[in-house]
């Protein structure tokens, strides 16, 4: 697959933030050459934790209208990164984020947890027939770090990439198309360990810092198949995650989520890829997600 035009990359994330966070380089790297780049977020984050004092009001259990906010924060990160095609899945509002895993927000009518995979999945199923991407991102099994919405984003988009595939299921969804590659977002330990040596080496003023451990996805060196040098790309990676102000506060090549610890921004990410075939020869990591692709996959 030679010209960049016909390359199409879908990315199924669960709240407005999980996106620049986990794939922000990636994304604006494709957007600049040309690539469709459409993001597919689940729910509006409206549990989320409130950073900037002044907009606390925003909370769910204050005003709760951080998910109308976060639909703005959502507009302003993707100009930032140059991509053009964001969609809620089933529009704006139909799930509900659910909250931390084990509170009683998980088990909310409308919650996206509390909704069956396969009432959720048919609104990707036909977002996945009419953009016919030959490639799909999303977290794996554990959601990376155990939120529900997380591991239920994994879920829906796993039995979508299913059903969307299968020409019995649904025909007024659209005809089917089989996604080429599927991967899951990933970070190599030696990459997050580097990655907080080099934060408690720079003096970078967060109230503490966060660990490995604290880090989604973080797996063995050797489950990485595929690295995408976003390095001329962190300057929109960082512009996009600065507007997501309510849920992320920036320090240069570093960044804090609501717990205030300190976390490195990395401007290669990671992936493993679980459906289709490498690019790459045997123990090499693929740098371009789309390596291998051939015209029939188009
Ligand atoms: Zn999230």
């Amino acid at each position: 697959m030679t010209d960049p035009s016909d390359r199409r990359l879908l990315l199924v994330h669960a709240h407005p933030d999980d996106e620049t966070i986990n794939n922000g380089a990636t994304m604006a790297k494709y957007a600049a050459e040309g690539a469709s780049v459409t993001l597919v977020t689940c729910t509006l984050g409206e549990e989320g934790e409130v950073i900037p004092p002044e907009l606390a009001h925003l909370a769910a259990d204050r005003d709760d209208t951080l998910g109308t906010h976060r639909i703005g924060e959502l507009a302003a990160a993707m100009q930032a990164l140059g991509v053009t095609d964001h969609r809620f899945l089933g529009g704006p509002g139909r799930f509900r984020d659910s909250g931390m895993m084990g509170l009683p927000t998980n088990d909310r009518e409308g919650a996206f947890w509390h909704t069956d995979v396969d009432t959720a999945a048919p609104y990707l199923v036909e977002i996945v027939r009419s953009v016919r991407p030959q490639v799909l991102v999303t977290y794996d099994p554990d959601g990376g770090y155990g939120h529900p919405d997380h591991i239920q984003a994994h879920r829906v988009a796993m039995r979508a990439v299913d059903l969307a595939a299968d020409p019995d299921y649904r025909a007024d969804l659209g005809p089917a198309h089989t996604v080429a590659k599927v991967y899951w977002n990933r970070v190599p330990r030696s990459a997050a360990e580097e990655g907080f040596a080099r934060l408690r080496a720079s003096g970078a003023q967060f109230p503490g810092v966060a660990d490995v451990a604290d880090l989604p996805g973080v797996v063995e060196d050797d489950v990485i198949t595929a690295a995408v040098d976003g390095g001329p790309y962190t300057g929109h990676k960082t512009a996009a995650m600065r507007a997501h102000a309510t849920q992320i506060a920036v320090d240069g090549p570093f960044f804090a989520l609501s717990n205030d610890l300190g976390q490195p921004l990395f401007a290669t990410e990671y992936y493993e890829l679980v459906r289709g075939t490498a690019g790459a020869p045997p123990g090499e990591r693929e740098s371009d997600l789309f390596a291998g692709l051939s015209w029939t996959d188009a």
